[in-house]
């Protein structure tokens, strides 16, 4: 993956340039600052950024810049580079496995805050972390529908079990505190409420205060042309329901998003390496690079194609088969893609909002997935 150091006006400005026959992802530092600066200003509590979803660069020393102060990290790498890149930045170790060895980094770097959600790993830390002045926080999971897949199919303590870890957390002299992550685009601000008010009776039903509640990530960025994200309704949401469940025992408020705040920041360009037999689309790029994603959370509908000069293809939409570039069946978009009917080889088909879980799981499967990254100004031109 290289960093191109020219600043372009925009993805066709490049385009008509370069005529890449790689995949190009065009990164709009603006675009992320002003995202960022929505949740800083938006959100009633602490904004933390979840590395794992971009840990570019580029990416974190542009919300450093912007003002953000935390990071949620989940690997000794994530560490390392978060000490590098943001100093004096918070980090918050959630996530809730870690071998001994990774405990041993975090101490290490001075990691002041974990997620738990098992007795087991509860006695690790337990074990080898100093308690004073160190959060353990609970991580616990509800059966909760509207995020585009369960994030507590992996982690997350029941309710009861929240409980016991709670208690023991307060009883090891730590300080208390309570997580939970409703599901990545959680696009219903109703997710947030059935968890705040759990989590308020997790704390009662335990006789402790908690210090902290951090709301996890989820939050939605723009994938459907329809679907622009509520981001201040559900922050508006978080503030009242913690008023209601919490009373006077109001803990400070903690939010992880990682998609919420890179994905609109990033503009995918791939390229029409062929329309086989007039049907079947193949791009350059597809699930094993930084298309990945699409069949486990679905198809981004915000699509532009243009031609190889960079002027727009304007023809009624055809519902098409579009494939990778990978000799692998599997390598294929969710579904039927509407693209405009007159789609040709060498044009490229341009996906909006790309900028979480792209770089990060794209690989060289079958030697493809040469991913170049270019600034651009904005990624509309
Ligand atoms: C992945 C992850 C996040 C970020 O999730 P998004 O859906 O990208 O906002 C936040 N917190 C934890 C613990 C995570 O594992």
């Amino acid at each position: 993956m290289g960093l191109t150091k020219t600043i372009w006006a925009g993805p066709r400005d490049y385009l008509r340039a370069n005529a890449p026959e790689d995949p190009v992802l065009f990164f709009a530092p603006a675009v992320l600052q002003a995202t960022a600066r929505r949740f800083l200003d938006g959100f009633p509590g602490l904004v933390t950024y979840a590395v794992k979803s971009n840990p570019d660069e580029t990416v974190v020393q542009n919300l450093a810049a912007a003002g953000v102060q935390g990071y949620d990290v989940a690997s000794p790498a994530e560490m390392r580079l978060i000490r590098r890149l943001a100093p004096d930045a918070a980090m918050h170790y959630n996530n809730p496995v870690r071998s001994r060895s990774e405990i041993a980094v975090a101490v290490d770097l001075g990691i002041r805050s974990y997620s738990v959600d098992s007795h087991s790993e509860l006695t690790k830390l337990i074990e080898m972390v100093p308690a004073a002045g160190t959060e353990i926080t609970v991580r616990f999971k509800l059966p909760v529908n509207g995020a585009a897949y369960n994030f507590g199919a992996k982690f997350g303590a029941s309710v009861d079990l929240a409980v016991e870890l709670l208690r023991r957390v307060a009883g090891a002299g730590f300080i208390p505190s309570i997580t939970f992550h409703p599901g990545t685009q959680c696009a219903d601000p109703m997710a947030w409420d059935s968890y705040i008010r759990t989590a308020a009776e997790i704390a009662r039903a335990a006789g402790v205060a908690i210090a902290r509640l951090n709301v996890g990530g989820g939050f939605p960025s723009h994938r459907t042309i329809d679907g622009l994200p509520r981001l201040d309704e559900i922050f508006a949401l978080i503030d009242r329901v913690t008023d209601e469940a919490f009373g006077d025992a109001r803990p400070a408020l903690v939010c992880e998003p990682g998609r919420g705040i890179v994905a609109d920041a990033f503009t995918l360009a791939t390229r029409v390496k062929a329309v086989r037999d007039g049907a079947h689309v193949f791009l350059n790029d597809g699930i094993y690079g930084a298309l990945a994603e699409l069949p486990l959370i679905g198809l981004i509908d915000r699509i532009d194609v243009v031609d190889e000069f960079g002027r727009p293809r304007r023809a009624d939409p055809v519902e098409r088969i579009v494939f990778g570039p990978t000799c692998d069946s599997v390598d294929r978009l969710p579904g039927m893609v509407s693209l405009p009917g007159d789609l040709a080889e060498g044009d490229f088909v341009i996906f909006h909002g790309m900028g979480a879980y792209s770089t990060v799981t794209n690989t060289r499967f079958n030697g493809f997935g040469n991913l170049t990254i270019a600034t651009a100004l904005s990624l509309r031109g």
